[in-house]
């Protein structure tokens, strides 16, 4: 076979195994991805052939990065999401040493053999080639192709501009959609990075919009039990079949309590929830974070003490999402993954003198790598899952909890929820996956007045408890008086935001 007509079967192969990723395997079907991801594929060909051994280490690194991305979107339906790519930034080393043992053999080993494999191939081919001019001109043109392309998609997406006034972020999420093969995501891992929007610890002034005026009230202490990647049905208290959750059963089975059905998360990552339930961050717009009144400063705003105890402690908790909102708290104090600590904290906590509190209580429940169990579940349930025997954990500590109200004697209302579902033994955090949202809320209260014919007031036209209504719900709980045209809006218009940061119906995620 004559080289030249060779290097035009290269360069035709490459083409091919780029459309092939972008439809197949990332799911970016539209022009830029096809050109980026074939200029991509083009330089990382051409360092590999490459004689100098710096350029070839370059190449064979590269070729790593793909596999392991191309794997990565193969085991998990679909390209990488942000949600993914921000938690390799805040995730803290006990979470990411347990997430890479768990992903060594799925998908750390794969990559070396799939890179080991191109590698021998492409070194195969490099002994006929000697003339590498047509590749380079490939590569010239397409990656101007790219450019001017990413220009005029950027320029005809006025919402876009606008966004990433209001969010730099969101450039990176653009890129990381546009250029799927790795360097979309390195673009946003850098643009995150430098991301110190969550630093600022000031008190904001606004109250959001909907908040109309605030009254003395009678709630006393207001508690959320906030859990973790906790999916209802497989609660005992939802109709599992086995016996995961007694206490909480028993707890909220009483006439002043509910366990509440149809309940569904605004979002499927922690991160991107949380600033949902205790701000005023709506799927559209992350703006009212940094512009009005949380949660937590407006329960200070009207005469209670806020705590935050929680379970999972995030390196640079005060500059990440939600610990933004954490940090404005009167009395922070973080157990180091230990839910069984809490309760004790919380007898503390109700000890002191403040006359009105605001608690929420974050746990680590039933988050990868369901761990969070011991002896007791284990002997109570012999025979179930690992996630299960978290869920049995996690009602023992919520009994903990409620028995430490109990004897205190005060009133309270006391809400148990969490901030997203999970997909058993896969985990959160991807596109598809109705179970990622579907959650555990229940409720129990002193106060008459707000029974559970006032959390079902918050309930949607399509019969869902969206976690976008928590806000209101506590809002109200803390004595606000909410403008009901914006509530019953934003009560019926049922939406997320999913793990690319785009807010879609709830009816529209597919199973
Ligand atoms: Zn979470």
């Amino acid at each position: 076979m004559k080289k030249d007509n060779l290097n035009y079967i290269i360069l035709l192969l490459i083409f091919l195994v780029s459309i092939l990723l972008n439809i197949f395997v990332f799911e970016e079907d539209s022009r830029v991805p096809h050109v980026s991801t074939f200029t991509i594929l083009l330089i990382t060909f051409i360092l590999i052939i490459s004689n100098s051994k710096i350029k070839k280490l370059i190449g064979i690194f590269l070729l790593f990065l793909i596999s392991l991305k191309i794997i990565y979107a193969l085991y998990s339906n679909g390209n990488v999401t942000t949600a993914v790519l921000r938690s390799i930034l805040e995730t803290n080393t006990h979470e990411t040493l347990s997430m890479i043992s768990a992903l060594f053999l799925k998908l750390i080993l794969p990559s070396f053999i799939i890179t080991a494999g191109s590698f021998y191939f492409i070194d195969k081919i490099k002994k006929n080639e000697k003339n590498t001019s047509l590749f380079l001109y490939s590569i010239l043109f397409s990656a101007i192709l790219s450019i001017i392309l990413i220009a005029l998609d950027i320029k005809n997406d006025q919402r876009l501009i606008s966004h990433i006034k209001v969010d730099k972020l969101e450039l990176g999420v653009f890129f990381q959609h546009k250029i799927p093969l790795v360097f979309g995501d390195i673009i946003y891992l850098i643009i995150s990075a430098n991301d110190d929007k969550y630093l600022n610890t000031a008190e904001i002034e606004k109250f959001n919009s909907s908040i109309l005026s605030k009254r003395e009230n009678n709630n006393k202490n207001i508690i959320l039990i906030m859990g973790e990647s906790s999916l209802f049905s497989r609660y005992s208290a939802y109709g599992y079949h086995l016996n995961t959750t007694p206490h909480m059963q028993k707890i909220f089975s009483t006439e002043n309590s509910c366990i509440v059905n149809n309940a569904h998360s605004s979002a499927p990552v922690t991160r991107d929830s949380i600033p949902m339930t205790l701000a005023f961050n709506t799927p559209e717009s992350a703006k009212n974070l940094s512009e009005n009144k949380s949660i937590v400063e407006m329960a200070s705003a009207n005469g209670y003490k806020t705590y935050w105890l929680g379970s999972q402690e995030l390196q640079g908790i005060y500059s990440s999402k939600y610990g933004f909102i954490a940090g404005k708290s009167d009395y922070v104090k973080l157990t180091n993954y230990k839910d069984n600590q809490l309760p004790n904290i919380l007898a503390k906590v109700l000890s002191d003198s403040a006359p009105k509190r605001f608690i929420i209580i974050h746990l680590f429940g039933n988050h990868m790598p369901y761990d969070n169990y011991d002896e007791v579940d284990k002997k109570a349930l012999p025979n179930a899952e690992k996630y299960d025997l978290t869920i049995h954990y996690t009602d023992r500590v919520v009994n903990d909890i409620f028995n430490v109200i109990n004897e205190k004697k005060i009133d309270f209302n006391l809400i148990y929820t969490s901030d997203h579902g999970e997909k058993v033994n896969v985990g959160h955090g991807s596109l598809k996956g109705k179970e990622q949202y579907l959650i555990p809320f229940m409720y129990k209260s002193t106060n008459p007045i707000y029974d559970c014919r006032f959390i079902e007031s918050f309930r949607n036209k399509d019969g869902y408890l969206s976690g976008l209504m928590n806000k209101y719900i506590l809002s109200e709980l803390l004595g606000y008086e909410i403008d009901k045209n914006i509530l019953k809006k934003e009560r019926d218009y049922d939406r997320i935001l999913n793990a690319n940061e785009k807010p879609i119906l709830f009816a529209e995620i597919s199973e």
